[in-house]
């Protein structure tokens, strides 16, 4: 890491990606931070042309900055989506300046944005990791969570409908069948005229005092059923 005057407002530091600068002293709104510099190359030269590093600057269609020289500092700036800094293109001066675009605070990392070029290159096939990527991606991510918990309530609440209904059925279905039982003992309709067997259980379930629900449900159903033939 190259040596930083303490005069300097900002230091190398650990960022989400790797290292990064980040700011020691504030910074006003639309000050230089640092210039981002490195040899010139010229596109017209094969021997220029060939270099290919992530650092490369250009500045116009002839002229790009290789920033991968140890000494510039300004390599070390990440590039951000919502940046607090810009590089400030120079192309006749064959030079670039960050410059601050927002109040930068101590220990707030310095940022400005690569370009549609660099991102398409390099950061959308790893997806960005700056501030604003990450928010939005905390966004998504609490989005489907707050859907699939939805979802999740939602099936409860059908499950428990569901529920609700197949209690009331059985209820229902229960209410019947005591109905049935209640009218075989109290008015004995059904047991009129089908002969002695339906009479016998009517006598034998009066006689052991046994609950008369168990023979109501055969009295209602088959009782009728067996009372047809004969
Ligand atoms: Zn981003």
């Amino acid at each position: 890491m190259p040596a930083i005057s303490s005069k300097k407002p900002y230091r190398i530091g650990r960022s989400r990606t790797g290292l990064g600068l980040f700011a020691t002293k504030p910074i006003k709104k639309g000050a230089k931070i640092v210039r981002y510099f490195g040899p010139l190359l010229d596109s017209k030269k094969k021997k220029d042309d060939a270099i290919e590093n992530k650092y490369l600057f250009e500045l116009n269609g002839r002229w790009t900055i290789d920033g991968s020289v140890r000494e510039n500092v300004a390599r070390y700036i990440n590039h951000a989506c919502k940046p607090n800094a810009e590089s400030d293109v120079m192309p006749r001066k064959r030079k670039v300046v960050i410059r601050a675009i927002k109040n930068i605070s101590p220990g707030e990392e310095i940022n400005y944005d690569y370009g549609t070029d660099y991102f398409k290159a390099y950061l959308k096939p790893i997806g960005c990791k700056c501030d604003a990527c990450e928010q939005k991606r905390k966004k998504k991510r609490a989005e489907a969570r707050a859907e699939r918990l939805r979802l999740q309530a939602k099936a409860e609440r059908k499950a428990l409908r569901k529920a609700q209904k197949a209690a009331a059925k059985a209820e229902k279905h229960q209410q019947r069948l005591n109905g049935k039982a209640n009218g075989a003992k109290l008015n004995g309709k059904h047991l009129n005229g089908h002969g002695a067997k339906s009479a016998a259980g009517k006598l034998m379930a009066a006689k052991s005092g046994i609950s008369v629900k168990p023979w109501g449900k055969q009295g209602g159903e088959s009782r009728a059923e067996v009372g047809v033939p004969s």
